[in-house]
């Protein structure tokens, strides 16, 4: 099923963009087609993080292990991150994508959404969401950090019941593999999903957006790739010893939804599956380290927020030093943290990075005009790192991959 349905999709990638162009504004007509498909997926959301998180706690075995496994997962997060936001404040100083550009920045106006997001997002807000005072409001403000804070505690406990939980556990094992199930259903969608939600963009976008600051979205794509095919690449080469070319390939499918789809929370049923099926990540891993990672684990956001935040600083004609740019990776990172897994989430959060350093708000502005296809490639980087992390994780935890692996 693996590669028909790579085939699939691939294709109605391509398909999406053609029709896309052909087809103009009227493409709009398949936006609802793509809007049910993101809705199937966020459907399943919920249940198959609590599902996955309990049956992965459990079968963790002990809270000793919990805590190793979260121990390595916080190391994994933090420095994959720390190496994407290097590489884009490096490009960025680099390529001067700001210096020299004509933008007024007083046309722009920072949308209210921004201004009143301001005050809502900051550290210690982001802090004390963990912690939900309602799971039932937790889970309908789709607070996925509330949601898994939720389920690990919950998983400890049942945990901890020892023989007593077992009946609990089994039923958990059920709902689990009736959410993958219908995941699996929804996965087979996916081609249509794809078509569409590309159709419906290209159509409505073009590419013709991209002009006035070509630069600086080059200097962010830039970035991500060589994040991706170096610092992950080489992650997955040095420490787990799996071949990246086999990696993305069997991770295709989630990275074709993550980058149609704009969210890591949406393309988390793909990207557990393409783990568990495709790649042979064992239950306990993808269960414990996914959801986590779509929700915390943002290297494609982090560095996205560090270039952009420089750029506006180039383009208002200021000079960071080098002690304002490290206050811009850390909290580029925090602010990544603090990002939810859904579409422009961090554009939002961009308002903690340009705050900390004074820039000024209106420059999200100019950002605002690319911001979607931007997030369609630091979107994909997301996933690919939560995905690499599986597998880093994996190794540690003394796992082999099937066929593919050329392991230690
Ligand atoms: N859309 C991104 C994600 O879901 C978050 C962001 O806007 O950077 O991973």
């Amino acid at each position: 099923m693996g590669n028909k349905l790579t085939t699939q999709i691939l294709v109605a990638m391509v398909l999406g963009v053609v029709v896309g162009i052909l087809f103009r504004e009227s493409a709009a007509f398949l936006q609802p087609v793509g809007d049910v498909f993101i809705r199937l997926l966020k459907m399943i959301i919920v249940p198959l993080v609590f599902s996955s998180l309990v049956v992965g706690v459990v079968s963790l075995g002990s809270v000793q292990n919990l805590g190793r496994l979260g121990t390595r997962t916080f190391f994994y997060y933090l420095v994959t991150t720390i190496m994407a936001v290097l590489i884009g404040l490096i490009v960025v100083n680099f390529i001067k994508p700001g210096v020299d550009t004509v933008i007024d920045l007083s046309a722009f106006h920072s949308p209210p959404a921004f201004a009143s997001s301001s005050d809502s997002v900051t550290f210690l807000s982001v802090i004390i969401d963990i912690v939900p005072q309602n799971i039932i409001n937790a889970i309908s403000a789709e607070n996925m950090l509330g949601v898994i804070f939720f389920s690990i505690v919950f998983g400890s406990a049942l945990l901890s019941l020892s023989a007593k939980g077992e009946v609990l556990k089994s039923t958990i094992e059920d709902f689990n593999d009736v959410f993958l199930k219908i995941t699996d259903w929804i996965m087979k969608l996916s081609p249509i999903g794809v078509f569409a939600l590309l159709a419906a963009l290209v159509g409505q976008t073009g590419f013709s957006i991209f002009k006035p600051i070509a630069f600086y979205v080059a200097a962010v794509l830039l970035s991500l790739f060589i994040h991706l095919f170096f610092s992950l690449s080489g992650i997955l080469l040095v420490v787990v010893r799996y071949s990246p070319i086999t990696f993305f390939k069997k991770m295709f499918p989630a990275i074709a939804m993550a980058f149609s789809t704009d969210s890591s929370i949406a393309t988390l049923p793909v990207t557990m599956d393409c783990l568990e099926k495709n790649v042979g990540v064992s239950k306990k891993v993808v269960g414990f380290i996914t959801p986590l990672g779509a929700t915390v684990n943002m290297d494609g956001t982090a560095l996205y927020e560090a270039v952009a935040a420089v750029f506006i600083a180039q383009v208002v004609g200021i000079d960071l030093p080098i002690t304002q740019q490290l206050i811009i990776m850390i909290t580029a990172i925090l602010a990544s943290v603090g990002a939810a897994g859904i579409p422009s989430a961090g554009l939002v959060t961009m308002v903690i990075v340009l705050k900390s350093v004074n820039l000024p708000l209106e420059g999200i502005g100019i950002l605002l005009a690319v911001d979607r296809i931007l997030d369609m490639f630091r979107t994909t980087v997301n996933v690919i790192s939560d995905s690499c992390g599986a597998l880093v994780i994996a190794r540690f935890e003394g796992e082999q991959f099937g066929a593919d692996d050329t392991g230690f």
